[in-house]
């Protein structure tokens, strides 16, 4: 039996009458006699809510109950849509992304998928129900559950495809598919038929808001066909391929520029002081201290007087802290 998995993001599924038009889509997918497994987002701004709810009742961080927090949001969505496939008539199961088999390695907030025990989804689709996976979430080895990044549910999609050998990853969203820029940014942006990975990749980690860049990866590692269509409209979407070669090694796809993206979730910090560029232990250092704060550094550029670090948003403020106390009262500049 070929299997489907169809992933719907948190405006897809934000109330009521959306989640009708997703169980539309399932069910003449499922009607076609290939299994499916949808993967859901949190509806609309859940997941925003529930991060600004937190931060109302307690000034620290907590993480492991935090991401307990989050991974609520996704599962009530996988609850509901259920709950209305089976109002209309058809078997299926909603299950968390511990119940789904996706096993993650316990970094709170940001974790990595480990694997997927497919067996666990592959039972149900072979007994012949829509199995609806809760996205963005995984369970470690102790237990705990783990979310995997902002966005992540696409990676949940991607992996999930990949672990059941699935003909195809569509990624249902509300714009028609990739543009040339965000056609909410750019009213002229144009629709592309076809991506290579490569060109996404780059695209989704500057900014783009369209796939989670993990998800890319994982997509292109394993070599998962990706389709990223409009929820509410019957249009063909972006396919997401392999780069071409032609038999003299050349590249069939359109050259020069592709996508335009911008990305306001960033901030810079700047570190200053004489002659930085001479001492190349500076980079060996601020490099560790990212590693070992688990930070991702997005672009590093470098003067005779400044070290410029781009980081997202989030975690600007503890990394000039850490900075500040590693490179001046450590005195390790001078
Ligand atoms: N609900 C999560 C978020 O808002 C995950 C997702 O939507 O993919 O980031
Ligand atoms: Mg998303």
């Amino acid at each position: 039996m070929d299997i489907v998995v169809q992933k719907y993001g948190g405006t897809s599924v934000a109330d009521k009458f959306k989640l009708e038009q997703v169980c539309n889509r399932i069910i003449s997918t499922y009607n076609k006699g290939i299994g499916v497994v949808v993967i859901v987002s949190a509806q609309g701004d859940t997941t925003d809510k529930l991060i600004t709810k937190a931060k109302e009742y307690v000034s620290n961080v907590y993480e492991r109950e935090m991401d307990l927090l989050l991974s609520t949001g996704e599962i009530q969505t996988v609850a509901l849509l259920s709950m209305m496939l089976k109002d209309r008539g058809y078997n299926s199961i909603a299950l968390t992304g511990e119940q789904a088999g996706i096993i993650t390695n316990g970094d709170y907030g940001e974790a990595k998928i480990v694997k997927v025990i497919k067996e666990n989804i592959e039972k149900y689709i072979y007994d012949g129900n829509i199995v609806v996976v809760a996205g963005f979430q995984g369970v470690d080895k102790f237990g705990n559950i783990n979310t995997l990044g902002r966005g992540g549910s696409d990676l949940s999609a991607v992996a999930v495809a990949v672990a059941l050998d699935a003909k195809e990853c569509e990624i249902y969203t509300d714009v028609d598919g990739i543009y040339t820029a965000d056609p909410k940014i750019v009213k002229t942006a144009k629709l592309l038929n076809t991506v290579t990975y490569e060109e996404i990749l780059e695209a989704a980690t500057a900014g783009a808001k369209v796939l989670h860049n993990r998800s890319v990866g994982v997509g292109r590692i394993y070599d998962m066909p990706i389709t990223v269509k409009n929820t509410c409209k019957d249009v063909q979407g972006t396919n997401i391929i392999n780069i071409k070669y032609d038999d003299r090694g050349e590249i069939l796809e359109n050259y020069g520029a592709k996508i335009i993206t911008k990305n306001d979730k960033v901030s810079k910090i700047t570190i200053v002081g004489d002659s930085l560029i001479s001492y190349p232990e500076h980079f060996n250092k601020i490099f560790r201290l990212a590693a070992d704060n688990k930070i991702q550094i997005i672009m590093i550029s470098f003067s005779e007087t400044a070290i410029n670090i781009i980081v997202k948003e989030d975690i600007a403020d503890k990394f000039t802290n850490i900075l500040h106390e590693q490179l001046i009262d450590n005195k390790i500049l001078k």
